[in-house]
């Protein structure tokens, strides 16, 4: 099979896996010109500085042993299979490059004749673009759960990122949709990159000549939504438990896609955006806002709300909290206004250093009024004199966003209209 070929199998089979975010773009030239974002492979990935960086998105094979349920190259598929050898992927990153289309490389595989073979095929390429080829681009490898841990080693040492999936959010939920994955296989690799993380980091302070940081832009993992019955509840306390327990850098949510039909996945209208996107706001809150997923959900109200991002819902199921004065509060406590970011309680806290904040002020920092005057004060004075009623201010903020609010529900009373 012509290595394009592949390129176009290989890199439609990759574009499943969220955690490397993609544009999804899908732009091709006139006859005349050059460039085609829609079969090359290329995505798009954020840096931690916020740069855009194109990566060459593929799988290694699609060719898997395994039948999860809920995969597009699970082996009971009649799909066409193909596989890279390590030096075809070496070539390809190479030439995309070289022609300046990538910045660098997202590889991951299915499961070929077993998770060690594959590994070693994975690191095989990383090794080759760093050694022979000295590449100084970015690379995120995935670990095939299951792998040797020497393998494991060898893919953080060439690797920038690198990222175990999770794939599903309990061990149920693994069984009965990846019966050939284990928990075990998953989370120890996981425990394993976040102890070498720490440990390569500690020796670069002990030592300039220490060897090169392992996996220097951390691990990541991805889970999939909405295929098996969980609450955001337990979905959010797995995501906090493996930030501090892993030192993982990023959870990736996404929304599960039925791309086969099987009796043990769930009937779906539509996949679950909205709910993965309240995820992803609710992570933030885990990651930069101080908030624990025991603030944001409980075993009462399980799911986030789809209404309110879950920041405004927490300040609407907390009036005791409010209303914060803007010229006293500490950053963690400006934190938890709704309109008020990271960014924007830095500018803050820097402002009043120097001269009170006034109403104009704010606007100028950067806060977002629509949201944050209902639950602040500045100098003592309110912004908006409203009734703090929680249903009020739903209305309000329901209406700022161009949101029609429900209408009031008619009391019935009872033994009236039965
Ligand atoms: S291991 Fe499972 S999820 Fe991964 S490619 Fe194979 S069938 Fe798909």
């Amino acid at each position: 099979m012509h290595t394009l070929e592949k390129l176009q199998i290989l890199s439609g089979a990759a574009r499943y896996d969220a955690s490397c975010s993609s544009s999804g773009s899908k732009r091709e030239a006139a006859s005349c010109g050059i460039g085609n974002t829609s079969s090359s492979g290329i995505c798009h990935s954020w840096s931690d500085d916020g740069r855009c960086i194109s990566l060459l998105k593929i799988l290694l094979s699609n060719d898997c042993r395994y039948d999860c349920a809920y995969c597009v190259n699970r082996t009971s598929n009649p799909v066409q299979r193909a596989s890279f050898t390590a030096r075809e992927v070496v070539n390809l990153t190479m030439e995309f490059y070289r022609r300046n289309y990538i910045e660098g490389l997202f590889l991951s595989s299915a499961v070929m004749l077993n998770p060690d073979h594959t590994m070693e095929q994975m690191v095989s390429v990383a090794e080759t673009l760093r050694i022979e080829e000295q590449f100084g681009g970015y690379i995120h490898l995935k670990i095939i759960p299951g792998s040797s841990s020497e393998l494991v080693r060898k893919a953080g040492l060439y690797a920038d990122r690198i990222s175990v999936n999770i794939e599903l959010p309990s061990e149920a939920a693994l069984q009965r949709l990846a019966p050939q994955k284990q928990k075990a296989g998953i989370l120890e690799p996981m425990a394993f990159i976040g102890q070498e993380i720490k440990g390569s980091l500690l020796e670069r302070k002990r030592s300039r000549n220490a060897p090169p940081r392992f996996a220097p832009a951390g691990q990541s993992t991805q889970m999939i939504i909405g295929a098996s019955p969980e609450s955001d509840f337990q979905i959010l306390k797995l995501s906090q438990g493996l930030y501090k327990k892993m030192n993982l850098k990023r959870v990736y949510y996404s929304a599960f896609i039925p791309v086969n039909e099987d009796s043990r996945l769930p009937v779906l209208a539509s996949p679950p955006l909205l709910r993965e996107h309240r995820l992803y706001q609710a992570d933030w809150l885990l990651r930069f806002y101080g908030f624990t997923a025991e603030e944001i959900l409980s075993d009462e109200a399980p799911d986030l709300d789809e209404t309110f991002d879950p920041k405004t819902a927490w300040a609407l199921r907390h009036p005791e909290f409010f209303p914060i004065e803007i010229n006293r509060a500490d950053y963690v406590t400006l934190l938890r206004i709704p309109g008020i970011g990271v960014t924007s309680a830095r500018r803050i806290v820097a402002a009043r250093r120097f001269a009170p904040i006034t109403p104009e002020g704010m606007k100028k920092i950067g806060v977002v009024m629509k949201r944050a005057k209902y639950f602040i004060t500045c100098s003592g004075r309110p912004f908006e004199k409203t009734d703090r009623q929680p249903a009020l201010l739903k209305s309000r903020l329901l209406l700022a966003e161009g949101v029609a609010p429900e209408p009031p529900k008619q009391l019935v009373l009872p033994g009236l209209f039965a």
